[in-house]
């Protein structure tokens, strides 16, 4: 039995975690953290019985305790309830499936604590992967990535530990808006950009995909997981989502994971590493399938590719400033206060104007963020 809490159990991948622990019947979970979404976690806690519960919402945590006070369960709130799910004694394993850069001092606190991370939230390793990495060796825990393209990247490493990356592979579907040119993209809409062709995913991360920053992210996140330089990492757009991505060895030799576009795969697989267990629903049928296509990433239309690699050659905070001012942007074409293509101005505004830390502590990383933030509300 192995002992597992999740942190951000109400959402995408969050959910997603839960339909595996349900099939696997020897997983166990500790505690359930979320945002706000007490009516789903309340279904989560009477059926998988955890021991803790954090709200981040001082308010809606007080009304799940009125909802549940029939069970012997402690549900706290805000930061400190985070830390507390993070840091919870029994689990193993702590799944980040939380969204955006709130993830980073939890994740921190769990590393801290022994803890091995199934790591989903990309914006921790890509603003804090320079004191995450480190920290994850120092404590002997283990970073297994959730991130389709990283797990695939993982598995085609499995066994290979002696020999050198030449390049990264990583695949991208292209999103929604994928052949369009700047001028298509001036008036679409959430509904437009929400509309991802093959995966289904929480809000902020479909619009990171439809503007290319998740890749962009995704860049980052591999650089840290696999120690190697940005120049290693090619993007390479193919479609149909089939391949997760691809490892190119020095002797030309390329080994890719391939399989239908459910992310429970790669879930299952960080919780199990390096056992593969039996996971149901529908297989690949590549005589159905017919073809899989290759495409270069269209960089003059989807700025947030370029825009992640300027910002990942620069280091330092510029990481920091490129993800905060995405996240506040995503929240904002969400609110339908700014356009789609406005989202890039604002990263690349705010990137222009940053006076860069080089090395930045995780107090600077968590100002930078509060600046950036402060910037985007004094000027949009
Ligand atoms: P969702 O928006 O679906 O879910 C986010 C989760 O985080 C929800 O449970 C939400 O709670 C919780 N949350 C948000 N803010 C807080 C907070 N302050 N305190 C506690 N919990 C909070 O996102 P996804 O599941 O799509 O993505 C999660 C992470 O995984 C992201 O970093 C994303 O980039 C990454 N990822 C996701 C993939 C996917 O397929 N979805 C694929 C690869 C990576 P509530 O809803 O209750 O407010
Ligand atoms: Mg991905």
């Amino acid at each position: 039995m192995k002992t597992i809490s999740i942190l951000g159990s109400t959402g995408s991948i969050g959910t997603q975690t839960l339909e595996v622990v349900e099939e696997q019947k020897d997983l166990q979970v500790a505690a359930l953290a979320a945002g706000s979404n007490i009516a789903l976690l309340e279904r989560q806690i009477r059926k998988f019985h955890p021991s803790l519960a954090a709200v981040w919402d001082e308010k809606k945590a007080k009304e799940l305790r009125e909802n549940i006070k029939d069970l012997k369960l402690k549900v706290v709130s805000g930061m400190e309830g985070l830390l507390e799910a993070a840091t919870i004694p029994e689990a193993e394993i702590v799944v980040t499936a939380i969204v955006g850069m709130i993830g980073i001092r939890p994740t921190i606190a769990a590393i801290k604590a022994g803890k091995d991370i199934a790591l989903a939230n990309k914006e921790t390793l890509v603003t804090a992967g320079h004191l995450i990495m480190p920290l994850a060796k120092k404590n002997k825990v283990k970073i297994l990535p959730v991130d389709s393209e990283h797990s695939a990247v993982f598995q085609a490493l499995n066994g290979e530990k002696k020999n050198k990356i030449h390049k990264i592979l990583l695949t991208a579907s292209g999103g929604p808006f994928r052949g369009k040119k700047r001028k298509e993209l001036e008036a679409v809409g959430i509904e437009d950009a929400l509309r991802h062709p093959n995966w289904s995913m929480g809000h902020k991360i479909t619009i990171d995909s439809a503007t290319l920053v998740n890749k962009g992210l995704e860049v980052m996140e591999a650089r840290w997981l696999f120690d190697v330089e940005l120049d290693q990492i090619q993007v390479v757009v193919q479609p149909q989502s089939v391949i997760h991505s691809m490892v190119e060895f020095e002797d030309g030799g390329i080994i890719a994971q391939l399989g239908t576009p459910d992310m429970k795969l790669p879930i299952q697989y960080a919780l199990f590493y390096p056992e593969r267990r039996f996971l149901s629903g529908k297989r690949l049928d590549f005589a159905k399938l017919g073809q899989i296509t290759f495409e270069e990433p269209d960089e003059q239309t989807f700025l947030g590719l370029p825009l992640a690699i300027e910002a990942a050659q620069k280091g330092g905070s510029m990481p920091t400033v490129f993800n905060a001012a995405n996240e506040r942007a995503v929240s904002k074409f969400l609110e339908r206060k700014i356009s789609f293509l406005q989202i890039y101005d604002i990263i690349s505004k705010c990137m222009a104007v940053h006076c860069m830390i080089e090395n930045p502590d995780l107090d600077q990383i968590l100002e930078t963020e509060q600046q950036v933030y402060d910037y985007i509300e004094s000027r949009w």
